[in-house]
């Protein structure tokens, strides 16, 4: 069992012995600016961590287009699984908006570029429809074979236009009970969804989460595709493997 998605440097001291107290074996940790990818690089815990490194859609970056290309042109890709979070901004204030989208314009192809030269999978934030068609036509466009949309929130349409590109889709505790994720998560491929918190976001009433609660993706999962929680752990494991590129775990 494992979590694909966690911010694990604003995690509360103690969240990786938790984690693998109730079966975890690995953490997808997500690093979203320059100063915290440096910090993950050197971050350790008491389970491997697949290090995930990007510049956040959400978040004003202090750095400009130059500085990123010079960041990245010195960024070494050991120690490194994936790029992400990039993507498309939703959640800013309108009057931000504007500005995170001209960002994004130049932020997303750069850190694509980088994840096709080291050959790295890609963590996607796109909410809705519009997100997700821009998100596909660029990692089309820069030729990436491996991308999860994480935190899944599209229309169904969309989801099975993400499924049908051999695109993964993550899920959160919320699986268990949001219906328009029962609808499409029944017809879904198991082996293309990854199990994820985005911890310390919280989920069902709860102000934060851990890695830890990843277990209800699993419950809900079980339920929606009427298998023993075995079954779908055993398909997390494909999905896990081929996402990363890894031959063990999790
Ligand atoms: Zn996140």
């Amino acid at each position: 069992m494992a979590d694909s998605h966690a911010h694990v440097l604003a995690l509360a001291p103690g969240w990786d012995r938790e984690a693998v107290r109730v079966g975890l074996r690995a953490v997808g940790a997500v690093a979203s600016d320059s100063a915290e990818i440096q910090a993950l690089l050197a971050y350790t815990a008491a389970l491997p961590l697949c290090r995930v490194v990007g510049w956040h859609p959400e978040r004003r970056h202090a750095e400009d287009r130059s500085a990123l290309e010079r960041f990245l042109a010195r960024l070494r890709p050991s120690g490194i699984h994936a790029v992400g979070e990039i993507g498309w901004p939703r959640w800013a204030a309108p009057g931000e908006r504007p500005a995170l989208e001209r960002q994004a314009a130049w932020l997303v192809p750069a850190w694509l570029a980088w994840a096709r030269e080291w050959d790295k999978p890609v963590v996607v934030h796109a909410v809705g429809a519009d997100a997700v068609r821009r998100m596909l036509l660029w990692l089309r466009r820069y030729g990436v074979r491996r991308a999860v949309f994480h935190w899944h929130k599209a229309p169904a349409a969309w989801t099975a236009a993400v499924l049908a590109e051999g695109y993964f889709v993550g899920v959160t505790p919320e699986v268990a009970w949001r219906t328009r994720d029962a609808v499409w998560a029944r017809w879904a491929r198991p082996d293309r969804v990854l199990w994820e918190t985005d911890a310390p976001w919280g989920h069902g009433g709860q102000p934060q989460s851990a890695p830890a609660d990843v277990l209800a993706v699993a419950e809900g999962l079980s339920r929606w595709w009427r298998v023993p929680v075995e079954r779908v752990a055993a398909w997390h494991t494909e999905a896990w493997r081929a996402f990363w590129g890894i031959s063990d775990g999790p």
